[in-house]
C-alpha cells in the first residue's frame, strides 16, 4: 500500500516516516541514490508500507542547511530579556531572512523570570509593526508556553536566535508541555543524553510540529537586494508609495514618508536605525561585489 507521509528523522540511510499515527521505518529506492537525491527531514513522502520503501519525494515549499530540514513554515526567532542582553540586529536580520523565505516569524522573549515587566515592554514597542507576534516565555518556569503553542498554529516551527538564550531549554520545556498538556505524541521523546543528535521533528500536537535543533542560516541575507528590503519591512507597507521618491529606500532621501512616520511617533525608531545598518551592509556588500 502507498502511504503519504512525513520523514520524522533519518539515521544511518534508514527513515522515521509518519503516516496518519504510524511511525515506520523506510529506506530509499535504490534510484535515488544513483540520481543523488537525499530525502530530508520534514520531507513530505509517499512510502510502500510493504515493502518498507521510500518511494517518493513530494515537492519541497523550501529547505534549510542549518538546521536540515524542508517545508519549514514558521521560524520563531528567541531572545532572552538579559543574559544575554537581546541582540535586535540579529532578531531583525532572522526576521528578514524568513519574510524572504516566506515563512512565518514569532518571536519569543525568554527569561521572562529574570526581568521585570518594564523589560518586556521595551523589546514589545519595537515590535508592535513587525507583525511578528510576540510571546513572553520562560522556559525555566513555564511561564507562557501554553500561550506560544498555542500562537503557532499549524505546520512546521524552528527556532532560531544567539547562543545563550535558551533555545535548547525551550525545547525541552514545550516538547515536555506538549506531553503534558495535549498529550497526543506519536513519538517516543525520550531520548538519552550520549546517542548521537540527528535533526528531528517533535509533534507538539496534530498538524504542528517542532525542529528540535535550533539554527537556521542567514545565508538567505546574501541574495537580497538593497532595493528588496523595505519590503520585508511589514511596519513600512502603509506608506508604501507616499513617498516623494518613487525607489525611496527610506534611507536619506527627502519627502520621506516613513522618516515622517518616525519622527510623528508612528513608527519605531530603533528598529528603523537597525533597518539602515542592514541596508548600509547589504550595499557595502554590493559595491565590493565589483571590485
Ligand atoms: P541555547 O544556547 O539558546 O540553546 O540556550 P540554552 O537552552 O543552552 O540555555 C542557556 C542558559 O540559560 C542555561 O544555563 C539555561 O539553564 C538558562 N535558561 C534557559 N531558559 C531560561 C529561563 O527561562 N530562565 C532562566 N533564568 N534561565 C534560563
Ligand atoms: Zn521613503
Amino acid at each position: 500500500m502507498i502511504h503519504t507521509g512525513r520523514i520524522l528523522k533519518g539515521v544511518g540511510g534508514q527513515y522515521w516516516v509518519q503516516t496518519g499515527d504510524a511511525v515506520g521505518v523506510y529506506k530509499p529506492r535504490g534510484v535515488f541514490r544513483a540520481q543523488d537525491i537525499k530525502p530530508m527531514v520534514g520531507d513530505r513522502v509517499k512510502v510502500d508500507t510493504e515493502k518498507e520503501r521510500l518511494e517518493e519525494i513530494l515537492p519541497r515549499t523550501n529547505s534549510l542547511v542549518r538546521p536540515p530540514v524542508a517545508n519549514l513554515d514558521m521560524l520563531a526567532v528567541v531572545m532572552a530579556v538579559k543574559d544575554p542582553d537581546p541582540d535586535l540586529l540579529m532578531v531583525d536580520k532572522l526576521l528578514l531572512a524568513a519574510r524572504m523565505m516566506d515563512i512565518a516569524p514569532m518571536l519569543v522573549l525568554n527569561k521572562c523570570d529574570t526581568a521585570e515587566a518594564k523589560a518586556v515592554s521595551a523589546i514589545e514597542i519595537q515590535y508592535a509593526g513587525s507583525g511578528a507576534p510576540l510571546y513572553p516565555v520562560s522556559a525555566r518556569t513555564g511561564a507562557g508556553l501554553s500561550n506560544l503553542i498555542k500562537g503557532m498554529g499549524k505546520g512546521t516551527l524552528a527556532l532560531a536566535g544567539q547562543s545563550g538564550v535558551g533555545k535548547s531549554s525551550l525545547v525541552n520545556a514545550l516538547a515536555g508541555k506538549a506531553l503534558m498538556d495535549i498529550g497526543s505524541l506519536s513519538q517516543k521523546l525520550a531520548r538519552g543524553k550520549h546517542t548521537t543528535r540527528h535533526v528531528e521533528l517533535i509533534e507538539l500536537r496534530a498538524d504542528l510540529y517542532l525542529v528540535d535543533t535550533p539554527g537556521f542560516s542567514l545565508i538567505q541575507l546574501d541574495t537580497i537586494s538593497a532595493e528588496q528590503v523595505r519590503y520585508f519591512m511589514e511596519e513600512y507597507a502603509p506608506y508604501e508609495g507616499q513617498c516623494r521618491f518613487n525607489g525611496c529606500l527610506h534611507d536619506h532621501e527627502p519627502g520621506c514618508a516613513v522618516k515622517a512616520a518616525i519622527e510623528a511617533g508612528k513608527l519605531n525608531k530603533d528598529r528603523h536605525e537597525r533597518y539602515k545598518t542592514i541596508l548600509d551592509e547589504i550595499k557595502v556588500r554590493e559595491e565590493n561585489k565589483w571590485k
